[in-house]
């Protein structure tokens, strides 16, 4: 065979088995959580192959953390990123940008505006060398509002909270009151980044997913009380990587999630009275989370749902398949077992 014909059967065989992978999963949601050692970053990819990204994790470490979310994408078979979410300016959320933006193409940033943290060191340099990356003028560039709905097609993505504001209205399924307000302790305002993360909730078929960013206690009281504005969500990125800071009972057990998803470091997040309040959740099927935390000790979930153990870290992600129907399976990338669950 001469090289032109080689060609054209290799660019024959790889349009299959793209179109292969999508045809398999051509009608559902994937998401993967991606273990950036206690950053967040949480790859959504929609049945016609829309791409978002929420967080970028680290900056540093030979592009550790960006290399991760570019082999997430790999798996999910596709080749740019069309809408990356940067929930704050915190370095483990906002820090992989610049490596990621070298590695892949991304279309679109969305973000809650200025950074509140000014005088913090870390933060204002995440937050420039993002500014930097954003004055080249290569793209979109979205700063939303509460009770906006982005763009992206395929799944319906709602602001829940940006720049310190939450969603004023009560949604369909919620506006009960919240009988868990009176067990939720009052804690002071939060003045950092935290509080003012871009949270959202994605409604993909009958299911929703929930992903507030590191937003506080103090805002979560503010959402769910007295009035719970949310009503039930089956799916829940848990808040602030399971620090003690956020995950009140007051959201956590008055959206009463079936599964929920930490994505803790080994020493960061996963924290003791956090994982206390998930054990406690009655209507909670299982606690999944990306590190064993050494915090945590007895309060650790079942191994079998951990994707990274103690030991030499191997950045094992946990995998989400989701149905329009409601049909949900985790996979946990560490062992290859995989878990079904029925959303209601
Ligand atoms: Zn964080």
């Amino acid at each position: 065979m001469n090289k032109a014909r080689k060609l054209i059967v290799w660019c024959g065989l790889l349009a299959v088995s793209v179109a292969v992978t999508f045809a398999q999963n051509s009608k559902d949601l994937r998401v993967y959580v991606i273990d950036v050692e206690g950053g967040q970053s949480t790859l959504f990819v929609t049945p016609a192959g829309q791409s978002l990204l929420i967080d970028t994790g680290w900056p540093g470490q030979n592009g550790r953390d960006a290399d991760r979310i570019v082999a997430a994408a790999k798996k999910a078979g596709i080749s740019k990123i069309d809408y990356v979410l940067i929930t704050h300016y915190h370095t483990d959320h906002v820090g992989g940008v610049p490596q990621l933006a070298e590695r892949i193409p991304i279309g679109t940033f969305i973000d809650h505006g200025p950074n509140y943290e000014t005088s913090d060191k870390a933060t204002e340099e995440g937050y420039n060398a993002y500014q930097n990356l954003l004055a080249t003028g290569k793209y979109k560039h979205i700063v939303p509002k509460p009770g906006d709905v982005l763009p992206i097609q395929g799944m319906k993505v709602l602001v829940i909270s940006s720049n310190g504001d939450l969603i004023d209205h009560s949604l369909p399924g919620g506006g009960e009151q919240n009988s868990f307000c009176k067990v939720s302790e009052s804690r002071p305002a939060d003045k950092t980044e935290n509080s003012h993360s871009l949270g959202v909730l994605v409604t993909f078929g009958k299911t929703r997913i929930l992903d507030l960013g590191d937003l506080t206690w103090d805002k979560e009281m503010q959402l769910m009380c007295p009035v719970n504005r949310l009503g039930h969500v089956p799916i829940l990125i848990v808040s602030h990587h399971g620090w003690y800071q956020s995950s009140s009972p007051a959201l956590v057990d008055a959206i009463h999630p079936q599964v929920a998803i930490m994505d803790n470091g080994a020493t960061k997040g996963g924290s003791k009275p956090t994982l206390e309040t998930f054990q406690k959740d009655a209507g909670l099927e299982t606690l999944w989370q990306l590190h064993y935390s050494n915090e945590g000790g007895a309060d650790n979930t079942n191994e079998k749902y951990i994707a990274n153990l103690q030991g030499p870290d191997t950045g094992n992600d946990i995998e989400l398949t989701l149905t329009p129907a409601g049909a949900l399976t985790v996979l946990n990338s560490r062992t290859g077992a995989k878990f079904s669950y029925t959303t209601k």
